[in-house]
């Protein structure tokens, strides 16, 4: 079921020459419902008129039940990093969601690959503490940059968690390798790891190319739709439009009924 209400801007910080994170709270103070890993439609308003963009929540730390933690990266010419790169404290939006299949697995695999690229990984971040709880094998591999675009670097590598396997993955050339740190794309990486159809399963998100790449190595090792769920973060353009559920006059008329016969 999804939601509509309002939301205002309460917090704005600077993570990387392209990124900044963002938190929107929900106007009235209720809880915001949504599964780790789900996106919203945000609502704006500029001197064009009103628009949508859509944004996974990224809430990880400190972020509580009324918060919307967003983490962008500026699009050059584009409207909404315009308007949200240059906002001020109290910008208002609407929002409306939630949406997205991109979720924890009811049933459990044996290893739970999450796959990202810059700011793919936040629908990955509020995972993260449930992962934990059920001490859930996990692969987490995360491909910038460089360092410099290594989001949320303090909050990852102090994850105190034996399942948990991150693999930082740099497409220029970063000196001095940590040994969670590689080289080159995360698609040339995950073979390592030797992924499995009958038991592992695949959460990927961010670039549309490299999703199609590693859904494209994926299925040459055996693996479905089913088990690798992907989340591409294309523009606005790009998007289907969501379907909200249209009412035909029968049922609506069968709704009115049954109001008709409950009320006093
Ligand atoms: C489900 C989902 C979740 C998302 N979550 C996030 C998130 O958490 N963080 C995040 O940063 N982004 C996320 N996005 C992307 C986000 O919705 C916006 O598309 C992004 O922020 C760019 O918006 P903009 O208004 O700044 O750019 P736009 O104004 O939409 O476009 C920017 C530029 O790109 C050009 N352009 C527009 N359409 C195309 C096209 N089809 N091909 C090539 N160029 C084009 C325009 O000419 C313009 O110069 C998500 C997208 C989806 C679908």
């Amino acid at each position: 079921m999804s939601d509509q209400f309002e939301a205002v801007l309460t917090r704005s910080r600077c993570l990387s020459a392209s990124t900044m994170d963002f938190r929107f709270r929900r106007v009235g103070g209720g809880a915001v419902p949504f599964e780790p890993g789900q996106f919203f439609r945000f609502t704006f308003e500029d001197q064009r008129g009103s628009f949508e963009r859509s944004y996974s929540l990224c809430n990880f730390t400190d972020a509580a039940g009324s918060d919307m933690d967003l983490v962008i990266s500026t699009v050059e010419g584009g409207r909404a990093s315009e308007l949200l790169f240059k906002s001020e404290l109290g910008l208002k939006t609407q929002v409306n969601g939630p949406y997205g299949r991109l979720i924890i697995p009811k049933a459990l695999p044996k290893r739970l690959f999450l796959v990202a690229t810059s700011v793919g990984i936040a629908p990955f971040l509020p995972m993260l503490s449930v992962l934990k709880n059920r001490s859930q094998n996990v692969i987490l591999f995360f491909g910038v940059r460089d360092r410099s675009e290594f989001l949320y670097q303090q909050e990852l590598l102090a994850l105190n968690w034996p399942e948990l396997t991150l693999v930082v993955c740099y497409s220029r050339t970063v000196n001095d390798l940590e040994s969670y740190e590689r080289e080159g794309y995360v698609t040339a990486h995950i073979q390592s790891f030797a992924p499995n159809p009958d038991t592992d399963h695949f959460l990927i998100c961010g670039n549309p190319n490299m999703i199609d790449d590693c859904y494209g190595q994926l299925k040459a090792d055996g693996f479905g739709a089913r088990q690798v769920v992907r989340e591409k973060y294309l523009f606005a353009t790009q998007e289907k439009p969501i379907q909200k559920p249209v009412l035909t006059d029968a049922q609506k008329a069968l709704i009115a009924a049954k109001l008709k016969k409950h009320s006093p």
